[in-house]
């Protein structure tokens, strides 16, 4: 297990990149924001099946959060995450600097207009032109061949499908399926915010996606009947239920019946922690 090199400068990042494609290497990347767990752990070692280098990035992106959200308390740990991506056979931890991203005067987004609206979209705003615009460029200083995303975030993957189409990237974005708890719960490094009894109750949120995958299992195909399924679950768990919403796993409009490609996705408010999951309604 050799650990990675750890590069902060751009410049530096795009060297080793053009490096590597000058030798024939195929690089693959995992953009996170560190406090690594599982999920991400997962997400590296698919990147590793696809290539012949691997990088993570390692950047907690302050344009993608809102006024009153975690920023500040976001969870860090270098030394961790440095070992985590060892572990993994990474080759390289891109952790620039917020200067370094965001030189003064940059005034150049990217926005995916549809694919944002509604769910995160809609309660976070500004949330998604925050993502597209960092991970655009982070493709541009990094250059892969591939990128690998998890499914956990279900609304950013299909942002950054649709950006990576309109833009002519021509980068292959894997999705990749969301890694949980022994008990269902998604792995977030935001989970580190949940006091016992409201680890406890965010287990509604899986439970209540299970619960409409296990009647859309039964032949029900009706949104609305699935919705309740799961609504029963979360009501009086959680704080505040942000959206429960049957959509289209491609395009994320919304869908009256849960027939072919079908996801069911929910925000919530468990204390002050903001979770978010999601589950396919297959056939
Ligand atoms: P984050 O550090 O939260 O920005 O996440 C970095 C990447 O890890 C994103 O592509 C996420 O979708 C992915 N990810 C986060 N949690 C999980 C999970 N439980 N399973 C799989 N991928 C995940």
């Amino acid at each position: 297990m050799t650990t990675p090199l750890v590069l902060e400068s751009p410049v530096q990042m795009a060297a080793w990149s053009e490096a590597q494609r000058n030798a024939g290497k195929r690089i693959a990347f995992v953009p996170t924001m560190g406090f690594l767990h599982e999920g991400h752990q997962a997400l590296l070692r698919e990147g590793r099946r696809h290539a012949d280098v691997l990088v993570m990035s390692l950047f907690v992106n302050p344009t993608q959060f809102g006024p009153k959200e975690d920023l500040d308390r976001y969870p860090r740990d270098l030394p961790g995450d440095l070992a985590k991506a060892a572990a993994e056979g990474t080759d390289v931890v891109f952790a620039p600097g917020v200067q370094d991203m965001y030189p003064k005067g940059a005034q150049t987004f990217v926005d995916v207009e549809e694919v944002s609206q509604g769910l995160c979209g809609d309660r976070r705003p500004g949330h998604f032109r925050g993502v597209a615009t960092v991970v655009a460029k982070l493709f541009n200083i990094v250059r892969p061949h591939v990128a690998v995303f998890g499914e956990k975030d279900f609304q950013q993957l299909a942002v950054i499908r649709r950006m990576v189409l309109d833009l002519n990237m021509g980068i292959d974005v894997v999705g990749f399926p969301t890694v949980r708890e022994h008990d269902g719960l998604a792995k977030s490094s935001r989970n580190t915010y949940l006091s016992a009894d409201e680890r406890a109750r965010a287990l509604s949120l899986s439970r209540g996606l299970s619960a409409a995958v296990s009647l859309r299992a039964t032949g029900e195909t009706s949104a609305a009947a699935l919705r309740a399924a799961a609504y029963a679950q979360l009501s009086g768990q959680v704080d505040r239920l942000e959206y429960l919403e049957v959509r289209h796993a491609e395009s994320l409009v919304p869908v009256e019946e849960a027939t072919a490609a079908a996801v069911i996705l929910v925000a919530a408010y468990v204390g002050r922690t903001r979770l978010i999951d999601n589950m396919r309604l297959g056939a």
